[in-house]
């Protein structure tokens, strides 16, 4: 696959999603923007053909029995892509993680810092802080030796390969099997054989006949003392700690047995986990204030442990227990019969015991996960590390304590140290450094990937790829923009051209102007959204690239009557003198991230008013002010972030905007539902009325595999429709309930009559480009900028009047044409006198900002 066959990476006949049958070509060895409005098939383009073909014809030539731990894509809906390069994809949407996996995993930190460390760290005993001595042989023993009764006798073995090699011919009088065995009489079948023998008093003059042998480095050497048996080991370049004797071993000194992500490395307790994962007998119990039957433990009202819950009742009565009490209304004999059993029942622990025999089972695996509860491991104290016999410093810092540092300070600290520059030294210090130039210096490396937002996620696995090395491969990124600055995307561009010139080809899907603008080929999608688009519109060289700075911003400071003051406002390490935003405008913040200009406005100015205003305190980080001014009085605070945290992951586009609740009105109004007394509940699968049971409505099993990817299965009993069998198929004449949720939503609602609030609604899903989800899309599954556009959507009121709207990040993911429709509202905002604040780094809202606060100045 060589540069000089290909020059280009044809694809012919793409019909992914909504693609329209399309070839197209991207240049080998270049970077390629692909654009246009979301639902264009931009991501269907590069991500559903490209990269899916790819990695499934990779993954396709790998033995069996390591396929199946990951997901094979399906096969893309092409005729031909050619040639197909071995392929590094960031998409949008990652797999959910596991609960292992800490930041310095996910970007390849750990292993490369444990590395370092052990090369060029200093090592300490980590029983007493003492310093390692190396040591000859003789010290070793003096040492080991020195609290021993004179009279002591003291046995040398090797082991018996080496005693042969020395001394051909002769037999000992002594052996032993092993290290930790008794001395017995010579046996040619033992593993060590003895060397000599003396009394602790005439040890020096055994030492000299022993020299021949220790001149033999690969000779272990097995000491052991008769009478109170106190065996050790040494291995000929050993060392001890200096203050307290601690014998060390050259492999002591290994990386691995600092690396938590090896065995040999990993806390023994928790498995290199950091937490432990025990059952929790409170969560057997689901509900106290129910009774046994009516299932307050669900476990013993399953078929196959229905014996169980007879067995259980039994020994409730011989306590003068009712079994047909609330569980709540039993005396607490009832939980010492649970958790150990009783003449009958057999108790929680042996029930235990049988899920971890049947674990294979896949009901099982569930069952019982659903049952623990994790916990910080107590042995490492979560930091995941064996019990070392030594601990490593650099610069001060321990090899534990560098694993939890911040990136930033990390960083520095390896900046500082003067060791060898040596290949993963090399690795390592690159990953850093592009953390930090992204914005994410302030991210601890102990950081649990599930605890961060999707935005800081993305960036992280954006550094993971950046660092690959190699050629001849193609990179593929979804929104690689996202959350950056204008500086920071010059940062990120710089970092492309260095993959393009080990030879690479770089292709991704964006929409900021600044990348586009540099980018060496456009590809244009569109024209439309879903199936208005699916066409390459226009491929072209970018011949005009400018390589000029960012655009000069040219907005005047606002002087305003009206405006909210706050003067020495900190949080955290920020510090504002003085900041005034007026009211009944718009405001635009820009600033690099880090700058602080998200903590301020979210930390600060929206909780300080929100307390204020209701009373409610949203967020718990300390700050303090000297003075906080208001001209004016404000009806209310809004602040939107795009991570939408409190959505629930059962959450989906119906349910977030209130269209399910019609789609259930509309079925349970047929003829047909009202014969079968089918309520509104019925067609929904977050009731109990309408959900298929065995996934509790989620269409799907989740189980956490703790040291894998979650693994996800499709509900084979609803076949992922969510709801009871007989109720998906009903149909309205035109669609079917299944098909209600699962059709792009102006399709669904074509033929119903809506309220005027709905209608609006409806009306803005066009104008947002959100038109073609279908209800049932989770909002987990959404792209950043669809998810930023609904919650827009939801908390948008346009009564409102004299309130302060707070945008953070509102361009995510968006085009020049949704953005216009966004700006159209937002303007509508303002005329009703509210005050917009825009937190973006997007140059777009530089036409709609009537004040600029920039947070690189403040
Ligand atoms: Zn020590
Ligand atoms: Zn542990
Ligand atoms: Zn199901």
């Amino acid at each position: 696959m060589s540069k000089g066959k290909f020059s280009d990476i044809k694809i012919e006949g793409a019909r992914t999603n909504n693609l329209k049958n399309i070839d197209v070509k991207i240049p080998i060895s270049k970077i390629t923007c692909i654009y246009g409005p979301s639902g264009s098939g931009k991501t269907s383009l590069a991500f559903g053909t490209l990269v899916d073909e790819s990695k499934r014809r990779y993954l396709n030539s790998l033995p069996n029995d390591i396929k199946f731990l990951w997901n094979i894509p399906p096969s893309a809906d092409v005729d031909k892509i050619e040639p197909v390069l071995p392929v590094w994809a960031l998409a949008q949407i990652n797999p959910v993680v596991g609960s292992r996996p800490v930041v310095s995993d996910l970007i390849g930190a750990t292993e490369l810092l444990t590395r370092h460390y052990t090369l060029n760290g200093d090592f300490y005993c980590a029983e007493c802080g003492g310093e390692i001595v190396k040591k000859s042989f003789e010290d070793f023993v003096n040492n080991w030796s020195r609290n021993l009764d004179d009279k002591e006798v003291i046995h040398f073995f090797i082991k018996k390969d080496a005693y042969k090699n020395l001394t051909p011919t002769g037999t000992p009088a002594r052996s032993c099997k092993g290290k930790k065995s008794k001395i017995e009489d010579f046996n040619d079948d033992h593993a060590f054989w003895e060397v000599t023998r003396c009394r602790k008093k005439n040890i020096s003059s055994a030492l000299s006949r022993l020299e021949d042998f220790v001149g033999n480095s690969k000779i272990v050497f097995l000491i052991k003392v008769n009478g109170s048996q106190k065996n050790t080991e040494y291995e000929d370049s050993g060392s001890f700690c200096g203050d307290c004797s601690t014998p060390i071993f050259n492999s002591d000194f290994s990386s691995d047995k600092f690396n938590p992500l090896v065995a040999t490395g990993a806390c023994d307790e928790c498995d290199g986990f950091g937490q432990t994962l025990d059952y929790d007998l409170t969560k057997i119990v689901k509900n106290e204030t129910l009774t046994l039957d009516e299932g307050a433990i669900p476990l013993l009202t399953y078929k196959q442990f229905a014996h169980l819950m007879d067995d259980f009742k039994k020994d409730l009565k011989k306590k003068k227990i009712n079994p047909e009490l609330k569980f709540e209304k039993m005396s607490k004999a009832k939980w010492s019969i649970l958790e150990k059993g009783g003449d009958n029942f057999c108790g929680l622990e042996e029930i235990y015991n049988y899920f971890e025999r049947k674990k294979y089972k896949r009901s099982i695996r569930i069952l019982s996960r659903r049952l623990k509860t994790e916990r910080t491991c107590e042995t490492c104290l979560g930091t995941r590390l064996r019990i070392n016999k030594l601990s490593v410093y650099l610069s001060d810092l321990e090899l534990s304590d560098a694993l939890s540092s911040k990136i930033n300070q990390i960083e520095a600290t390896l900046k500082e140290s003067s060791t060898d520059k040596d290949l993963s030294f090399k690795k390592l210090s690159f990953i850093l450094e592009t953390a930090k130039e992204l914005g994410l210096g302030g991210v601890s490396l102990n950081r649990k990937v599930k605890t961060l937002s999707s935005g800081e996620y993305q960036r992280l696995l954006l550094v993971k790829i950046l660092a690959q090395e190699g050629t001849g491969m193609l990179f593929v990124f979804d929104e690689p923009s996202r959350g950056l600055s204008i500086k920071e995307q010059g940062i990120l561009y710089k970092k492309f051209e260095k993959l393009k010139a080990q030879g690479n080809t770089v292709a991704f899907v964006d929409h900021s102007r600044f990348l586009q603008s540099r980018s060496d080929y456009l590809i244009k999608m569109g024209l439309g959204a879903g199936s208005h688009g699916g066409d390459v519109v226009s491929v072209e060289k970018n011949k005009r690239k400018k390589i000029t700075p960012a655009p000069k911003i040219v907005i005047p400071k606002l002087k305003s009557k009206s405006y909210v003051e706050f003067s020495e406002a900190k949080i955290l390490d920020l510090f504002i003198k003085n900041i005034k935003v007026p009211l009944g405008n718009i405001s635009w913040v820009i600033g690099d991230s880090g700058s602080g200009k998200s903590l301020f406005f979210k930390q600060l100015f929206y909780n300080h008013i929100e307390l204020k205003h209701s009373g409610v305190k949203n967020f718990d980080l300390p700050y303090d002010f000297k003075r906080f001014h208001t001209t004016n009085v404000i009806s209310k605070i809004s602040y939107f972030d795009p991570e939408l945290r409190t959505a629930s992951s059962r959450s989906t586009v119906g349910t977030f905007l209130g269209f399910s609740e019609l789609v259930r009105k509309h079925f349970s109004k047929l003829p047909v539902s009202e014969k079968l007394g089918l309520e509104p509940g019925c067609f929904s699968p977050n009731s109990d009325l309408g959900k298929c049971m065995t996934c509790e409505g989620r269409g799907i099993l989740e189980i956490d595999m703790q040291f894998l990817e979650n693994l996800t299965i499709k509900c084979e009993d609803c076949n992922g429709t969510k709801l009871k069998n007989d109720i998906s198929t009903i149909s309205d004449g035109t669609f079917t309930v299944d098909q209600s949720y699962n059709l792009p939503l102006k399709e669904v609602f074509e033929t119903y009559k809506l309220t005027p609030k709905f209608a609006k609604l409806l009306e803005y899903t066009k104008l947002l480009n959100l038109s073609h989800l279908s209800l049932s899309r989770t909002l987990k599954s959404l792209s950043g900028g669809e998810r930023l556009r609904l919650q827009f959507l939801k908390n948008l009121n346009l009564k409102a009047t004299g309130e302060i709207l707070i945008f953070d990040n509102l361009s995510i993911g968006l085009s020049g044409q949704e953005l216009d429709g966004i700006s159209s509202i937002l303007k509508e905002l303002k005329r009703m006198k509210n005050t917009v604040i825009i937190i973006d780094s997007n140059h777009y809202f530089s036409k709609i900002a009537d004040n600029l606060i920039d947070f690189n100045d403040l």
